[in-house]
């Protein structure tokens, strides 16, 4: 198991000494640890460091990992960040405290049906395709103002903000472009009166850039957990 402590502390100083930098309280920033691949004792460990926030992308890996933790379910918020297909959001609904990867109506809408009566409304983000990627999920930036508001009442969903994955770029001044744009797209929905207060942007190889831009959750993996085997 890698040292999950010293990597967490690690992170935690990149992503102050960017905040620094930017002149933003480093408070302002949660650590959202991506533990997809890993095992539930990843979890655990990374938990006693005082880790608190998870995110996974494969809801059957998932589930078995929140079920293998149920004793910590108080004091974890599990965060879904991965493609999300109509016929897997029922689990996601009512397992999971946030999504990030809402990337069409279709799938708020159905969040919003299944998320059981007795918890809190599910915290949604918009994912948007900042890049233009014709490979990548999320609404354009030109139907993110419709798409949200649409998102925004329906009666089960708290839209929070915007997540994006750009694509990897070389240097930090190439990185800040993709995140300056979803800045500017989240300014712009908020001036028209969406009560948004997340911007979910930022990975291990772009975080600072991200930071740079006005991230309020870095979505960090390989840097707290090493690098992802896919070969089992
Ligand atoms: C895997 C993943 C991450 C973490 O990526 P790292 O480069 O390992 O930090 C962040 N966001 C999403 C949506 C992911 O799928």
């Amino acid at each position: 198991m890698p040292d999950l402590a010293h990597n967490l502390d690690a992170v935690h100083q990149r992503i102050a000494l960017a905040a620094r930098i930017a002149g933003r309280d480093p408070g302002s920033i949660a650590l959202l640890a991506v533990s997809k691949t890993f095992p539930a004792e990843d979890v655990r460990a990374a938990h006693v460091a005082g880790q608190r926030a998870f995110g996974e992308n494969y809801v059957q890996e998932a589930l078995t990992k929140i079920g293998a933790l149920s004793d910590l379910r108080a004091s974890l918020a599990w965060h879904f960040i991965g493609p999300l297909q109509s016929n897997k959001t029922r689990p996601v609904a009512e397992h999971f405290d946030w999504v990030h990867s809402v990337d069409r109506l279709k799938i708020a809408q159905r969040l919003s049906e299944q998320r059981p009566d007795t918890a809190p409304a599910l915290n949604v983000c918009l994912q948007v395709n900042i890049s233009g990627e014709a490979s990548k999920s999320g609404v354009t930036p030109e139907e993110a103002l419709d798409v949200a508001r649409q998102v925004a009442a329906l009666p089960r969903l708290r839209l929070r903000g915007l997540m994006a994955i750009p694509e990897p770029a070389g240097d930090v001044e190439q990185q800040r472009v993709p995140h300056r744009a979803l800045r500017e797209l989240f300014d712009r929905l908020r001036a028209q009166g969406l009560d948004l207060d997340t911007l979910s942007m930022g990975m291990s190889g772009d975080l600072e850039a991200a930071v740079l831009e006005g991230a309020t959750i870095v979505r960090v993996g390989t840097a707290i957990f090493g690098a992802r085997d896919y070969s089992h």
